[in-house]
């Protein structure tokens, strides 16, 4: 069994590894400054400029294909560079990139807000969540009704992310109330901001925050149905399922950063005459917190490779989300323990993570589906303990 990456995954996460280092690092005391006063880390026209830096190191829509040019990366080196992105706490990610489900779009809507979006000259949201219905997605609400050509939106969503600069959003709508929302009762549908639709900001634990979406009678042509009609959760299963093995490889990131801040912090702090390091409690914590991170690592990677694969991922990632976000929340709060006072200042990025990472455990399937999820797959026959090994 070979555990070691190839020359190419290494170089391009030790590019990954440097940009990130030169570019974007430096950028953090700044952002830590502004978001004490309550601004946003990052603005958009500074968030561009460094992505069309990144674009001169090569870094350019890592999962967008070369027709689009992207670079169209396997999963384990998208998931390989998230986790050089997640070293930094710089809102920062890279550009070229759009939502998977937009592949879905046709030759016009292709041309009007995929290429866009990838270009970085329009922001999409998407849009599922309901006030009334999270986990449960198939209880949505919220509706599209066929008028002549055009369908009219009503309804409400919440929690969405980019959802106050978004110039459009793919929203999930109920369009035949007698069928099943998982069984084509649910359609896709691209809206214009101009359109109609109004957001508001949701103040939330960690900076930035999502919006909720309002539509009044939003009229959208027929021509702006993403997919067929009838498809819309299956392509919102379809977005979610990326971020399952996304968001625990930025987690692998921010989870090494913080812990190397630990193991400093361990070694040159002294209390009764000696470094706080040589005491067991410091060592257990820095112990613990290397094994779930490398435990962690490989759930992850195994997840990744099993998109590479071409075989369904849903259980691995499940295991990689659910374990990854626990992982760097544990880890987290024993580098917060490991720093005393200072953990808890604004002054290190400690607290910002503690508070962002919470998120991780919510969004995008909470520790509770991942569990029905892997739980289901065992219970039904569907995956065997072991997986690919068994
Ligand atoms: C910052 C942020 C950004 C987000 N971005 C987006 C976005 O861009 N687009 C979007 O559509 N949504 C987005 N969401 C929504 C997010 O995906 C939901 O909040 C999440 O899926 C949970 O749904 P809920 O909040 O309605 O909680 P609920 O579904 O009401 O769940 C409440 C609690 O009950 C538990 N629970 C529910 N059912 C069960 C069960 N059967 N068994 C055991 N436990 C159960 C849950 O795990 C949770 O702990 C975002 C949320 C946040 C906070």
């Amino acid at each position: 069994m070979d555990f070691s990456l190839s020359d190419e995954e290494k170089a391009v996460r030790d590019t990954a590894r440097t940009f990130i280092h030169k570019e974007v690092e430096p950028l953090e005391q700044e952002v830590l400054r502004r978001e004490r006063e309550h601004r946003t880390g990052l603005d958009r026209s500074e968030l561009r400029e460094l992505q069309l830096k990144a674009k001169q190191f090569g870094f350019w829509g890592l999962s967008t294909p070369q027709e689009h040019g992207g670079m169209d990366l396997p999963a384990v080196l998208q998931s390989l560079v998230w986790t050089e992105v997640g070293r930094s706490f710089v809102p920062f990610r890279f550009g070229g990139e759009a939502d998977n489900i937009l592949y879905f779009a046709n030759d016009e809507q292709r041309r009007e807000y995929l290429v866009p979006t990838i270009e970085g000259e329009r922001i999409s949201c998407f849009a599922i969540t309901e006030p009334g219905a999270g986990s449960d997605a198939a209880n949505i609400r919220f509706t599209a009704r066929r008028d002549g050509d055009d369908w009219v939106l009503n309804g409400e969503k919440t929690f969405i992310t980019n959802g106050n600069d978004a110039d459009f959003t793919i929203v999930i709508a109920v369009t035949d109330r007698d069928k099943d929302v998982r069984k084509g009762g649910a359609t896709a549908f691209l809206v214009d901001r101009a359109m109609g639709w109004r957001s508001g900001f949701i103040q939330t634990m960690g900076e930035g925050g999502p919006a909720s979406l309002v539509f009044d009678d939003v009229r959208v042509p027929g021509r702006n149905v993403l997919g067929e009609i009838g498809q819309g959760f299956d392509l919102a299963m379809r977005w979610i399922g990326k971020g399952r093995y996304i968001i625990p490889s930025h987690a692998l990131g921010i989870a090494e950063r913080a812990l190397r801040m630990a193991i400093e912090h361990a070694n040159t702090r002294h209390t009764f005459g000696r470094p706080i390091g040589q005491n067991q409690a410091i060592q257990w914590m820095i112990a613990d917190s290397e094994v779930e991170l490398e435990a962690a690592r490989w759930l992850v990677l195994r997840a990744a490779w099993t998109v590479d694969q071409g075989i369904d991922p849903r259980h691995t990632s499940s295991m990689a989300k659910l374990y990854g976000a626990n992982m760097v929340n544990n880890v987290v709060d024993r580098v917060m323990q490991i720093h005393g006072g200072m953990g808890y200042t604004r002054e290190l990025p400690i607290e910002r993570w503690y508070r962002s990472v919470r998120l991780l455990r919510i969004f995008e399937g909470t520790d509770e589906m991942q569990r029905m999820i892997i739980a289901r797959d065992l219970l039904r026959g569907y995956t065997q303990i072991g997986g690919h090994l068994a």
